[in-house]
């Protein structure tokens, strides 16, 4: 029900006048705005784990430009892909978007991506940062970090992930569930930089630091280590960001009572991003690789970190209001990020084994 005609404009109107307009927009077809939209020429259809309303213009913006109607279907991650095995090649979508190089993999892993080559991705996007094979682009990064309590906790002291497996952190950790994908991409790092053994030793040590049972997100972990529970947690960066640019009082409290390291993971800090896909029988194939490298543009980039308070995958496009800028010289890491991906069933089973839940 999302494919596009493939009529003349004034031809597609009249059919859809004829046929009435139920039929040639479904429950999920844009509005109309302001006159703006030039003709119709044709669809994309977006599958998006993302949840923002800067999104919707975002949209606005690519039918503008291109003319193509942007119907967007938001869902959670595991419910999209779930989605997607189930209608098979009949699946309307053209466009995959969601959070975590780990969560691309599964998608990829289940055969509901394809290879894309553009020249204009591949210029914009550095190489680690997107799939060695096309099927999926990073767009908007995002950094997995410590957030500890400024007034416990010497920044010197979590400079490194390894460091939160020392008696330095016995009973002052706290941490979300493990099978969480941004826990799992973290491991998957650790695994591929200090190997399997110190990956499940070091998973032990911060077990045994547990101030409580994992339980939350990542802004109750924020909140935890604000609140005392705890000295040290992991967060993604955009977590505390948001906090600290919030306009109730008790989240800036939370965030100025905390700090962010953004620690090496072995050799520089654990990037992940936003990232997104191509579908495997995408019935508008072209518009799914335009709507990409949309994102990948300047204005794009803009329009997609405005909210998320991630950073850009492109060089020169400003940051985000209340963004921090990353020090020149952090080190970063430049992990290819498919081995997020590939790693992902041994994270899991270093933690089952470890006893995180
Ligand atoms: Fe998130």
């Amino acid at each position: 029900m999302f494919r596009s005609l493939k009529l003349p404009p004034i031809l597609g109107s009249l059919v859809c006048s004829a046929l009435m307009l139920a039929a040639c927009s479904g429950p999920s077809a844009p509005q109309q705005q302001g006159g703006n939209v030039p003709e119709n020429n044709g669809f994309l259809n977006i599958y998006s784990a993302r949840h923002y309303d800067s999104d919707q213009e975002i949209y606005d913006a690519f039918e503008e430009r291109t003319g193509i109607r942007v119907r967007a279907r938001e869902s959670g991650a595991a419910q999209l892909l779930e989605t997607m095995k189930a209608e098979g090649d009949a699946s309307p979508a053209d466009v995959i978007l969601a959070s975590d190089a780990g969560t691309l993999w599964r998608f990829e892993d289940a055969g509901l991506t394809q290879e894309v080559h553009s020249q204009v991705l591949d210029a914009a996007i550095p190489p680690h940062l997107r799939d060695p094979d096309g099927h999926w682009f990073g767009l908007a990064k995002r950094y997995r970090t410590i957030v500890y309590d400024k007034s416990a906790v010497d920044p010197s002291e979590v400079d490194e992930f390894m460091d939160l497996a020392t008696d330095r952190f016995d009973d002052n950790i706290c941490a979300r569930s493990s099978s969480n994908i941004y826990n799992l991409s973290l491991m998957s790092e650790i695994i591929e930089r200090y190997g399997s053994e110190a990956a499940a030793d070091w998973a032990e040590g911060v077990v045994g630091n547990f101030a409580i049972d994992p339980a939350g997100g990542d802004t109750d972990q924020i909140r935890a280590v604000a609140a005392g529970a705890c000295q040290v947690a992991l967060a993604n960066h955009y977590y505390w960001v948001r906090l600290a640019t919030s306009g109730a009082s008790s989240d800036r409290e939370a965030a100025d009572a905390t700090a962010l390291s953004f620690a090496s993971a072995g050799d520089g800090a654990h990037v992940n991003v936003t990232a997104g896909a191509v579908a495997a029988h995408a019935p508008n194939r072209e518009h799914a690789v335009a709507f990409l490298e949309f994102l990948a543009s300047p204005e794009g980039q803009a329009m997609l970190v405005s909210q998320t308070k991630e950073y850009p995958v492109v060089a020169g496009v400003p940051l985000p209001e209340g963004l921090m800028k990353i020090p020149e010289d952090l080190k970063q890491s430049d992990l290819s990020l498919d081995v997020l991906g590939r790693n992902q069933v041994e994270a899991q089973q270093i933690y089952d084994r470890a006893g995180w839940p």
